[in-house]
């Protein structure tokens, strides 16, 4: 039975997450790096996750419901969108920092980084951080489809030395759907051991 993908609830405080039953997988990523594009690529439905023209302005935390399997693919929202104003960014923190913090059932973070930029301060950053509240990371590189071959592959590896991983991130693309099953296939996985 193929899976189905519902957006189930929606948060902009940590104060409305209340109870989520399931266990969790989130997404996250800079504004940009095409993590809406890649949401509505795995549900399969068009704009379901919005697509942004004006990157950073989404600030929810967005939980998907997946069956039969019985889990949360959660989109937190992007970061390091450059106008965005202080009280913005440490908006973003605090709903971040909190869900990360006390969410026993959140499993791991996929971290989605741009295939055609070597790493970035601000995604260390986050990674570092994320690891340090003790979860998993794991790294996908998005847009591989507009990226020559051999930057890609420079970059791929480069973030499989910084991160210290056995195999160097997945690259996928939304638009050609470059190894979209194998991430979903990768999801499934963790969920189903
Ligand atoms: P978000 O801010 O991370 O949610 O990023 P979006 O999904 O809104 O994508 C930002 C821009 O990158 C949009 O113009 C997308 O069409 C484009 N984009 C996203 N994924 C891909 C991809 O795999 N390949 C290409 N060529 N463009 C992409």
């Amino acid at each position: 039975m193929p899976s189905t993908v519902i957006l189930e609830k929606t948060i902009y405080t940590i104060d409305q997450l209340g109870e989520m039953p399931l266990p969790q997988l989130a997404l996250a990523g800079r504004s940009n790096v095409g993590k809406s594009s890649l949401l509505n690529k795995l549900t399969g439905r068009k704009n379901l996750a919005k697509i942004s023209s004006t990157p950073g302005k989404t600030r929810s935390l967005n939980f998907y419901r997946v069956s039969p399997e019985e889990f949360y693919l959660v989109d937190l929202p992007g970061y390091g969108y450059a106008r965005c104003s202080k009280t913005e960014r440490e908006k973003w923190a605090t709903l971040i920092n909190r869900y990360l913090k006390n969410n026993p059932r959140l499993f791991g973070v996929v971290a989605l980084l741009d295939s055609r930029l070597p790493p970035q301060a601000l995604d260390i950053e986050l990674i570092t951080y994320i690891r340090a509240q003790g979860m998993d990371v794991f790294p996908v590189m998005t847009k591989a489809d507009k990226c020559k071959q051999p930057v890609r592959s420079a970059n791929q590896t480069a973030w499989q030395r910084l991160l210290g991983t056995e195999k160097p991130p997945l690259l996928i693309s939304s638009h050609s759907g470059m190894n979209i099953d194998k991430l979903w296939q990768f999801f499934l996985e963790k969920f189903s051991a």
